[in-house]
């Protein structure tokens, strides 16, 4: 087992951390549920017409129908259809008891006031019966489902006011690098900006995450141990980047070891992106990323996020698509699973773009997918399968 696949067995065991508690449900876009969804009702409630048209005996088609009146959707039809007679009905209506048919408008002509005749005998009944989409009592949406915009109307037609969903955990993100300026400085020699923390924090927004502070810290252990510790206080979560490796100003391994974190790993097998640290101390976790912006990118991508999720008790998979690739790749050092940004095209395979490495963030620009690598491959043909994951 490589590196990689030995992380994520490791963040399939781990369990939900953070409680549930209730919100509205026009608040409970993209969080994650905690609760099983079960069908108050049969779904449709009633035998439901699929059309605007006719409800009529099926035995009846071929012949002259007496239009015995209008059904509106909402409305529940008290006459009773008997032979040769029908109701005009539209979409959303209950079918009168009986009825066995509805033939569409478009398939009908009226021969008098009150009189119409159907021009398709063959046609479909047009009624989705009671219950033929889900039965009371059956589970609509499992708990730990990410909720979605289907999950949404789902979750409404069901009755729900409020779900349980997981509370959100306070996250502060810490950005090192004595070299590092704000975006809205211009940088002095040897002066670079800061790109990570707006990177990161937006991917947090985009699993709807609440980031309660961030920082721009330099690389001097005393004042990183000061704020750190500050920051845990109010935090759940601390995500750090940089000094994640092994120079001589890398200091996030060594203050996590100094203040008693358990570090589940701090190597990850990706590339690029290999430093990385997952901790946990009590109720508080940090991750440690590295400083290179696609590095930090990737390590999101594929690990931060899965294991922000599973804390959040969501079972997420990433989505992962089979393609194959349009270009030949090489590499000469294969034992990392290489992670590269390319291109879906409009086709549905994967093309190449121009990508230098670990810090060449602007690549991602124009990148839709990640191309996954896996470990001791170094040639890919052109017309290979691979996987890739949209961003
Ligand atoms: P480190 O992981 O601290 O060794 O940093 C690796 C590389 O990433 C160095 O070239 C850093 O200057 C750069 N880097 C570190 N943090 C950031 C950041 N927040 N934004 C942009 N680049 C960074
Ligand atoms: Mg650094």
């Amino acid at each position: 087992m490589n590196k990689f696949e030995e992380i994520q067995g490791v963040i399939n065991n781990m369990q939900a951390v953070f409680a549930s508690e209730e919100v509205a449900l026009d608040k409970a876009f993209n969080r994650v549920l905690r609760e099983d969804i079960l069908a108050d009702m049969d779904m449709p409630p009633f035998h439901k017409s699929a059309m605007d048209g006719y409800a009529c005996h099926r035995d009846d088609i071929n012949n002259e129908l007496e239009v015995l009146g209008v059904i509106q959707a909402g409305m529940v039809s008290s006459k009773k259809v008997g032979k040769n007679q029908c109701v005009k009905i539209m979409t959303g209506a209950a079918v009168p008891d009986g009825c066995d048919c509805v033939f569409k408008v478009e398939d009908s002509e009226k021969i008098s006031e009150n009189r119409v005749c159907c021009l398709n005998p063959k046609t479909f009944h047009n009624i989705c019966f009671r219950g033929e989409d889900y039965q009371k009592g059956e589970l609509l949406i499992k708990s730990g489902t990410i909720i979605n915009t289907p999950q949404m109307a789902v979750l409404s037609g069901a009755g729900y006011a409020g779900v349980q969903v997981s509370r959100r955990p306070k996250i502060t993100v810490i950005s090192t690098g004595t070299e590092l300026v704000h975006p809205s400085e211009t940088p002095k020699p040897g002066q670079i900006r800061n790109s990570n923390t707006n990177q990161l924090v937006t991917q947090l927004y985009k699993m709807n995450l609440e980031v309660i502070d961030t920082l721009l810290l330099a690389d001097d252990y005393e004042n990183l141990k000061i704020h750190f510790l500050e920051s845990l206080e109010k935090s759940d979560i601390v995500i750090f980047t940089g000094g994640a490796s092994v120079g001589d100003f890398d200091f996030i391994p060594e203050l996590l070891k100094e203040l008693g974190f358990q570090i589940f790993w701090d190597r990850t097998g990706i590339k690029p992106g290999n430093p990385m640290t997952f901790s946990q101390k009590g109720m508080k976790y940090v991750l440690g990323l590295s400083g290179n912006p696609v590095s930090s990118l990737a390590q999101f991508e594929f690990i931060a996020k899965p294991v922000i999720y599973k804390l959040l008790g969501a079972n997420f998979r990433p989505l992962r698509i089979l393609s194959t690739i349009n270009f030949d790749y090489h590499r000469k050092n294969a034992d990392r699973l290489a992670i590269v940004p390319v291109i879906i095209n409009e086709e549905g395979t994967v093309d190449e773009i121009s990508f230098h490495g670990s810090a060449h963030i602007n690549a991602l620009v124009s990148a839709n997918a990640l191309l996954e690598v896996p470990t001791e491959i170094n040639h890919l043909e052109k017309g290979t399968p691979v996987h890739v994951r949209p961003l």
